[in-house]
């Protein structure tokens, strides 16, 4: 039980090293002070800890902001057949796997998720207790009769059916519009190198959100579902693998015009370790790995907004709280440590329109911070091992 004599102690937090979300350059011997759950003042050395503040000293860590995961699924289960075990839960038993997967995801320092696809808009308006990640909601995601994903409810047809879905998800109070613009592997009897909407039907489901204020990121597996999005003015892109019939393919002018319109891009990274043999990575990803990376890697260089979202809920390779392997893996595409922490604290924090709020450690912003043990910014592994995670400037119980 917390009272308000509580709420408003400052709280002064000590480590050996800081990484403030932005700058490469990281501080020595950080203090962060806490009032009312936000950062006030970063300053150095224990000297500066005024004398009213309960000091929280974590010697031999390193401070960074709390992990920030821009796609997950909370409502799955991360088990071998997520979508058979949300259909087998109702209401409330759903609520309780969207508490345990949020409980993962902050135990593993991740302390803002949005969630790109939920059933029956489960992950809005959580309870308050336990603590919780940050949830950024886009309800159901919308998609066609049968198409990916139907089974959480979100199916739209025609020009009209897409606006009414869009005005029904504003009014429920999301705040992202997730649209299907290709197919999926999860769903059985979908395939990733189609579209599943007209462009004139993409084009109405973007601007109605954006009357509605709200942005779009959009499910494409496909070049020509990636092309109808960008045409259709969409915010964001999930997955972005650039599927053809024949492999993968990268128009110059579509590369061009996601890095000039500062269109996200949300890479599907991140599996727990294990023995390739047992992993379950659909054929047609694992086959035009290579192909996609490389167009990745281009992006990277050519300044797109890039970041992980790791997909988190939908197979047991993604348990939730999988995001440090996501940012490890980053590694792969030529992307330096601490180039990776920042894609996965202050870039995914603008990329779920929380840039002003979350992703660093400054004054103003929330104080979601976690404790590595070691360095990040040498020892990219050193992420897996967060000492303590604090939200709003408590820290949670990691062991619950
Ligand atoms: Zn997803």
């Amino acid at each position: 039980m917390t009272s308000a004599s509580d709420e408003r102690r400052r709280t002064a937090v000590h480590a050996a090293v800081m990484f403030d979300g932005t700058d490469p350059v990281t501080i020595d011997d950080p203090v962060v002070l806490i009032e009312d759950g936000r950062i006030v003042a970063v300053t150095q050395g224990l000297a500066s800890v005024p004398p009213d503040a309960m000091l929280l000293d974590l010697p031999g860590t390193t401070l960074i902001p709390g992990l920030v995961d821009p796609h997950v699924h909370l409502a799955l289960d991360a088990s071998a057949d997520p979508v058979s075990a949300l259909a087998s839960r109702d209401d409330d038993e759903v609520v309780e796997a969207i508490t345990s997967a949020g409980r993962a995801q902050l135990s593993a320092g991740v302390t803002t998720v949005r969630d790109l696809g939920d059933r029956g808009y489960l992950s809005l308006g959580l309870p308050p207790r336990p603590a919780l990640p940050t949830v950024v909601s886009a309800g159901p995601p919308i998609t066609i009769a049968g198409g990916h994903c139907h089974f959480l409810g979100g199916v739209a047809h025609g020009v009209d059916g897409v606006r009414a879905a869009v005005r029904e998800h504003a009014d429920r109070g999301v705040a992202v519009i997730k649209v299907i613009a290709s197919g999926g592997t999860l769903t059985a009897g979908s395939d990733p190198r189609t579209d599943q909407f007209t462009p004139d039907e993409l084009a109405a489901l973007v601007d109605e959100a954006h009357r509605h204020g709200l942005p779009v990121t959009a499910h494409a597996h496909a070049t020509t579902a990636i092309e109808a999005a960008v045409a259709a003015g969409v915010d964001g892109l999930e997955h972005c693998t650039f599927l053809t019939d024949d492999g993968v393919a990268a128009p110059d002018e579509l590369l061009a015009e996601i890095v000039a319109r500062r269109i996200a891009v949300s890479a599907t990274l991140g599996l727990v370790p294990g023995p390739e043999r047992a992993r379950k990575t659909p054929e047609i990803l694992k086959r035009n790995l290579a192909a996609t990376f490389a167009i990745h890697r281009r992006l990277i260089a050519d300044g797109a907004v890039y970041a992980v979202g790791t997909d988190a809920g939908i197979s047991p390779e993604k348990p939730h709280g999988v995001l440090v392997q996501g940012l490890i893996a980053l590694g792969m595409l030529g992307v330096t440590p601490a180039e990776a922490l920042r894609r996965g604290t202050s870039v995914a924090a603008h990329i779920c329109g929380l840039g002003d709020r979350k992703g660093r450690i400054a004054p103003g912003f929330d104080a979601d911070l976690v404790a590595i043990d070691g360095d990040p910014l040498v020892d990219r592994a050193s992420l897996r091992r967060p000492l303590a995670v604090l939200v709003a400037g408590r820290a949670i119980d990691r062991t619950v």
